[in-house]
């Protein structure tokens, strides 16, 4: 199949350079002229474990082309995937359409032969409807289907996400289509993944909802975690506890500052949205997505408290700054509201991200980048585990002792044992308070 996809950001790269290994001939088009110069001289504009590989290789049999300008590609294409950003739009909070519709205009403008446009970004119930009419305004002539196939892979493991997927959802309106995507699925399909085909409307919804219940179960775990640090009970045996329950699944109970990233906060958002003008009230939703933004803020209180009450003067060193590990990406990471707070609250920060630092510099003042976790550490009045990269698993702590001012831990994703850490004098504080005996 010939495949055109339309951004080369995380999706839109990752599922390009899949669909390549698949044995497709795919286009990755991007306005960002940078991004695809870069792409052309062989380098990764981001950081994708085993994204370099793929492409690389691709690139060599010939099936995979970066282009700026988006008609040949589309021209040739048997489909086109949408797969530009829908941030929150500014003010309401919203999905920011405003690059979908222009992908679907300039798809419109070169569309030759049946073609299939998938919407992959996560976009509102309906915007297939959007694009069908944009497409259809612009060029009555033209003959084509609009599919809603949303991605549920996940940053950091995306590449063995789009090739080994718990499901492919596709949502389409006619047969023709089907077959298209049938076929482009087709080597993920003979290794059994489940390929559920909807009405393109419960495609496009069944996005947020997967989305909306994964924060609910991360935000519920978070304040059980707070009731558990008031009554002496450890939250880690409680996610252990209820998590072996089939009907509740192990997987995002760990207790930690808030979710962040580039869809829980903004999905979360745009769906309770819809429900709103749809006359719907989703209030679980809602109190998810409320709970989660004061989360990332008031997380900063525990660092406070474990410095004695208060950081004013005091050197705080932040490892970890991505949303989480094995990613460079910086949207709405809690460690943004995490360092406000503790410079609002007077403190100077050092931070250290082994892939983040050059997403982070430009959101952040006044933070000195630091070398290394050590180098962080240097001067510091504590030292804070915002992301659990695998780097911060197995830290010296006697030489972090002897370059801290004062060796207070404070370990925002319990990857330490409290007891030891003790042991090794220093201070600890987590969010899984050992129970009393
Ligand atoms: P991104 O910002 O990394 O990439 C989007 C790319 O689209 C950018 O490179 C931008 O330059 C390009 N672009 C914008 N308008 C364009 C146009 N008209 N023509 C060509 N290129 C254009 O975004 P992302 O993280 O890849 O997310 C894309 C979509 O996928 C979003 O809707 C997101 O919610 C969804 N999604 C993201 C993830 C994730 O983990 N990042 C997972 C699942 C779904």
């Amino acid at each position: 199949m010939r495949v055109a996809v339309v951004g080369a950001g995380y999706v839109g790269l990752v599922s390009g350079a899949c669909f390549a290994d698949f044995g497709h001939d795919v286009c990755c088009i991007d306005l960002d002229q940078s991004k695809i110069d870069a792409l052309m001289a062989g380098r990764i504009p981001i950081f994708e474990p085993g994204l370099q590989e793929i492409v690389a290789n691709n690139v060599r049999l010939g099936r995979l082309t970066f282009a700026t300008e988006i008609a040949p590609a589309v021209r040739a294409a048997d489909a086109v995937f949408i797969a530009v950003g829908t941030p929150s739009r500014r003010g309401d909070g919203f999905a920011d359409l405003t690059y979908v519709r222009d992908a679907a205009r300039d798809i419109a403008g070169a569309i030759e032969g049946y073609t299939v446009v998938v919407t992959k970004s996560t976009v509102p119930v309906g915007t297939g409807d959007e694009v069908e009419r944009i497409i259809r305004d612009l060029r009555p002539d033209a003959e084509f289907s609009v599919v809603s196939n949303p991605e549920f892979l996940r940053e950091g493991a995306a590449i063995s996400d789009f090739k080994r997927p718990d499901r492919i959802i596709v949502g389409r309106e006619d047969e023709r289509a089907e077959a298209v995507m049938r076929e482009i699925y087709r080597p993920l399909y003979l290794n059994q993944a489940p390929l559920l085909f909807t009405s393109r409307r419960t495609a496009e919804l069944t996005k947020y909802a997967a989305n909306a219940f994964l924060a609910v179960k991360i935000t519920f775990i978070n304040e059980i975690a707070d009731l558990c640090e008031q009554v002496g009970a450890n939250v880690q045996e409680i996610a252990r506890g209820i998590g072996l329950d089939n009907r509740i699944g192990s997987k995002f109970l760990h207790a930690g500052p808030g979710y962040g990233g580039s869809c829980f906060p903004k999905d979360t958002l745009a769906l309770t949205k819809t429900a709103q003008d749809n006359g719907i009230s989703l209030r679980i939703v809602e109190a998810a997505s409320q709970v989660n933004e004061q989360r990332k803020r008031t997380i900063a209180r525990k660092v406070i408290k474990a410095c004695g009450g208060s950081v004013r003067g005091m050197t705080i060193a932040l490892l970890g700054l991505t949303f989480k590990p094995n990613t460079d990406d910086m949207r709405d990471a809690p460690s943004l509201s995490i360092i406000a707070a503790l410079q609002d609250a007077g403190a100077k920060v050092r931070a250290y991200d082994p892939e983040g630092t050059d997403q982070a510099r430009p959101l952040v003042d006044d933070v000195h980048f630091a070398q290394d976790p050590y180098d962080c550490a240097e001067g510091a009045d504590a030292l804070v585990i915002v992301t659990e990269w695998d780097a911060f698993r197995a830290l010296d702590l006697e030489r972090l002792k002897q370059t801290m001012r004062t060796p207070v831990l404070v370990d925002l994703r319990n990857i330490y044992d409290g007891a030891e850490v003790a042991q090794q004098g220093f201070a600890y504080e987590s969010i899984r308070p050992v129970a009393p005996t």
